[in-house]
């Protein structure tokens, strides 16, 4: 890079920063810019254009075209060269722009005189905010040095935008983050919140993108990667040994710290007259723009890693921790990009909802949350960058949206969906202590799930006979290490004290598939939901399910114990696995340690095969709980955790109510008690129409014992179950509309 035009383009940046510094604001301000670009650039225009709302573009200032077309000249995203550039994010540089294919002439500004264009992009890490435009009348490309200072110049006006710079007039000029949005993602846990938003990793402010002295700037970079590079190798020293995937991030956080492309582009910024914090955010706003548009999801990883490096060494540019000083709202809503099931439970209940930009249905946080009952939306795209810290959130976590800085009219009719489930929650509380008995007299015992200590409050207030699911895979998945057989027994003891004698299940840990522990080694399977899990692992490494059953029977102390094997697929796995139960108590007994009064042992039936098992499994089998979520899916060969497909298929399709008579029918044959614990429990229609086929035992989430209660005791099952037969033989493939009809109609 000449020397000259680098100095050019930082006495444009000087100049910039000293406008901003003048009293002028608004539009006085953004008339100042352009008319100072268009005089640095040698060019006869110089034009900013913003967003109105996600698709317009609004002319908002220019040197050069008419004056009358400002605030009136919009397009749409992707209409002409300017609304190519902000829907690519890629500048445009044509000598003779009317003759690029898509040039559209806007007759009021008068731009026929001019033929050369240059647009670059004013984004903030991928946030489009909108174009920046020179144009002359000399029919000539723009060089690579002009593009560079056009584009810093873009940067700059984005940081300003960002620092709300141009508050106040017309549409396109209001400060970001003052808008409402709405956005639309998945729910992975529902109910509804109102609060204020928490980042769980607030954003780096950056007050000064012009620096005048580029030697201490380069200086300061130096120094702030060479404290990064340390602190990344001694994450990795203390990391040697563990979780392979840690480590992978780990090493390719050493790689972007030590690439010198990286370095020598922060650099050649710094040269231009940036700030080295400015330097570092432009190469992060330009990863993220790569982000976006690399299908490779290894490649898409890895710029992640760049961009959470890149945020890391603006920590140590600005010296803002994660701590920022800012106070937790009292009813915080957490926003991040994602979140660890370990971190989450340290905000605990305190949190009102939960909105990750990635995460998943099956995550670990996901489950958190569930086990927390706290209102959960993930893949809200894009929220991480528009959510500002104590901006007013609604989320709807029944629906997957969420609203940000709500108008007036989605805050009232939000309060009223409010208001009304907690009119419902009243009127099931009046029912807590009656029984789930329907209008025929059939009892349908209703138990909870559970997995955290903090679960079993919800015995007590849901009305819940006892826990027919604990699930205790939590404990081994928030731990940075195995937890010792003390702390499990500890635990467990302490839950069935809280449970005071009601009956809790405890599930044996269901690991591998989705659910990868930290610090046990993953395995590269192809198909990891068919792989090996569960049981399966259990099975073959039986050294912490032994240690599990151990802390189970010294948990129970004496008192009765309930334990079930997941993901059981044949009988032979069950035997094997109950001979390490009889094994462990033998152990136990030797030990002189007391045994439970009694004992059951039970197994999921998560897998088809199971249903059609021996009869003697039946038989000598104490319990069968219908892991209807497994079940579901396999029985559909639809992915629980795809997006995709995991609602294609209703629970309420005759063929899958069919199989699950079947397996009534079989139980029913043998004696053999049965529940049903999947998510479909908690759902009043599914419920009603399992208690229907036969099933008595559910266990679901707490907050749907009432909705299920209630809907259970108002419904007579001989109807239901004439309303599924006429379904039947019509021919329909899910009974729910027949039964929703029977139900409006009663
Ligand atoms: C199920 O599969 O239905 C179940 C209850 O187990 P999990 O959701 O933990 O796999
Ligand atoms: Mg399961």
């Amino acid at each position: 890079m000449a020397d000259g035009l680098e100095t050019e383009s930082r006495k444009l940046l000087v100049r910039l920063r000293d406008l901003m510094a003048e009293e002028a604001a608004g539009q006085a301000r953004l008339d100042r810019i352009v008319s100072l670009t268009a005089d640095s650039m040698g060019t006869e225009v110089c034009s900013i254009y913003l967003f109105r709302d996600t698709d317009t573009l609004e002319l908002c200032a220019t040197e050069g075209l008419k004056a009358e077309a400002v605030h009136q000249t919009r397009m749409k995203l992707g209409e002409g060269l300017v609304g190519r550039v902000a829907r690519t994010g890629r500048t445009v540089n044509a000598a003779d722009a009317p003759s690029v294919r898509g040039f559209r002439y806007m007759p009021e500004t008068g731009e026929e005189a001019y033929s050369s264009f240059l647009g670059v992009p004013i984004q903030r890490l991928g946030e489009k905010l909108g174009v920046l435009v020179v144009q002359s009348r000399e029919k000539r490309e723009f060089t690579s040095d002009e593009i560079y200072a056009l584009e810093v110049v873009a940067m700059v006006l984005a940081e300003m935008t960002e620092l709300g710079a141009f508050v106040g007039e017309g549409a396109a000029l209001k400060a970001r983050h003052q808008q409402a949005e709405v956005f639309r993602g998945t729910t992975a846990q529902e109910g509804t919140a109102e609060g204020h938003v928490w980042l769980h990793e607030p954003r780096v402010v950056i007050t000064n993108p012009v620096a005048d002295d580029p030697e201490r700037e380069s200086q300061r970079l130096t120094e702030a990667v060479e404290r990064l590079r340390v602190s990344v190798d001694d994450m990795l020293d203390g990391a040697k040994g563990g979780d392979t995937e840690q480590m992978q991030v780990l090493e390719a956080y050493r790689m972007f710290a030590n690439s010198k492309g990286w370095m020598r582009r922060m650099e050649e910024d710094i040269q231009r007259g940036l700030s080295a914090e400015a330097a570092v955010e432009k190469e992060q706003s330009s990863a993220r723009a790569r982000l976006t548009q690399v299908p490779d999801a290894y490649l898409r990883e890895r710029l992640h890693d760049l961009d959470d490096l890149s945020n890391r060494l603006l920590r140590i540019l600005t010296g803002q921790g994660s701590a920022t000083g800012a106070e937790m709202p009292a009813d915080p809503i957490l926003v991040a990009r994602n979140i660890g099931p370990a971190e989450l439970l340290d905000y605990g209940r305190a949190l009102k909802g939960i909105v990750l930009e990635d995460g998943s249905v099956g995550s670990h946080a996901a489950i958190v949350a569930r086990a927390l009952a706290i209102p959960l939306v993930v893949h809200a795209s894009r929220i991480t960058n528009e959510a500002l810290n104590g901006d007013h959130m609604m989320v709807d976590g029944d629906q997957g949206i969420v609203h940000l800085r709500p108008d007036e009219t989605i805050v009232a009719a939000f309060r009223d969906k409010m208001a009304m489930q907690e009119e419902a929650q009243k009127r099931y509380a009046t029912i807590r202590d009656k029984p789930a008995e329907t209008l025929c007299g059939a009892q349908i015992a209703l138990a909870m799930n559970a997995g955290l200590m903090a679960d079993l409050p919800s015995l007590e207030s849901s009305g819940a006979e006892g826990v027919g699911l604990f699930r205790t895979e939590l404990q081994f998945l928030v731990r940075n290490q195995m937890p010792r057989r003390s702390e499990l027994s500890a635990l467990y003891g302490r839950v069935l004290d809280a449970a005071q004698g009601k009956r809790v299940v405890f599930r044996t840990l269901d690991i591998g598939s989705d659910k990868v522990l930290p610090y046990m080694k993953p395995n590269d399977e192809p198909n990891p939901a068919l792989g090996w899990r569960a049981i399966r692992v259990g099975l073959d490494k039986p050294g912490v399910m032994r240690m599990q059953l151990q802390a189970l029977i010294r948990a129970a102390n004496g008192r009765p114990l309930s334990v079930m094997f997941p993901f059981v697929a044949q009988y032979d796995e069950f035997r094997a696995a109950r001979a390490e139960v009889d094994k462990a108590m033998e152990r136990e007994r030797i030990l002189g340690h007391a045994l439970p009064a009694s004992l059951e042992i039970g197994a999921m039936l998560e897998t088809p095969s199971l249903a059609y098992a021996p009869q003697r499994f039946f038989e000598e089998v104490d319990f069968l709980s219908i892991g209807g979520n497994d079940l579901k899916q396999f029985f559909f060969a639809a992915d629980r955790e795809n997006e995709r497909v995991r609602r294609r298929y209703d629970t309420l399709n005759l063929s899958f109510l069919t199989f699950l008579e079947g397996i009534v029918k079989r139980c029913a044959e043998t004696g053999t008690r049965l529940s049903f614990c999947g998510e479909d429990a908690g759902r009043p229609i599914e419920a009603l129409c399992l208690a229907a086929i036969g099933f008595r035992s559910l266990s679901m989430r707490p907050a749907s014992i009432g909705p299920v209660k209630h809907l259970l005791r108002r419904s007579r099952l001989a109807d239901v179950r004439a309303a599924m037969d006429e379904a039947r033989s019509r021919g329909d493939q899910s009974v729910r509309e027949a039964v929703m009809d029977y139900l409006r109609n009663r």
